[in-house]
């Protein structure tokens, strides 16, 4: 896609750290990063999101985030890492373009997962019976 950020970094039109490159993938240092060593992973290949991705391309992803990880946690000392997919702009997503965000993590970073919200009573069913329904 023309216009699109991470199409332009795929053809070599905007600079970018790359950390890992095949003929499907690639992977590169995030410009603002939630820790150092944070990556993207993304796909040659334009597509918008992880739903419109094809599973090959998203199995394609999954080896490559399950190659370089450990290369990251150990470039940058850390022990684990939060792997990220924003679908949506409301889910935060700004790229339009499928990307898996490895954000390595150290303790004490200060960056927090969400909180957990509660059930009121019957509500967990009728919410797994809905989204069996929809299937
Ligand atoms: P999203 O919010 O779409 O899931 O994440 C987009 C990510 O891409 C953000 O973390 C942002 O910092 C990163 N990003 C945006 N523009 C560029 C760029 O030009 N180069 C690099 N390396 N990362 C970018
Ligand atoms: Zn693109």
């Amino acid at each position: 896609m023309s216009d699109c950020i991470f199409c332009k970094i795929v053809r070599g039109e905007l600079p970018a750290a790359k950390v890992y490159e095949d003929e499907k993938i690639l992977a590169f240092l995030d410009i603002k990063p939630v820790n150092h060593g944070h990556t993207q992973v993304i796909t040659k290949s334009h597509y918008f999101n992880l739903l419109e991705t094809p599973e090959e391309e998203l199995s394609a992803i999954m080896a490559v985030v399950k190659k370089i990880a450990p290369a990251i946690m150990k470039a940058v000392g850390s022990a684990g890492f939060n792997l990220g997919v924003n679908n949506g702009s409301v889910a935060g997503q700004l790229v339009p373009h499928v990307h898996f965000h490895i954000m390595p993590r150290r303790q004490g970073d200060g960056h927090e997962l969400w909180h957990g919200l509660e059930y009121a009573p019957g509500e967990m069913s009728a919410v797994a019976e809905a989204i069996k329904r929809a299937l």
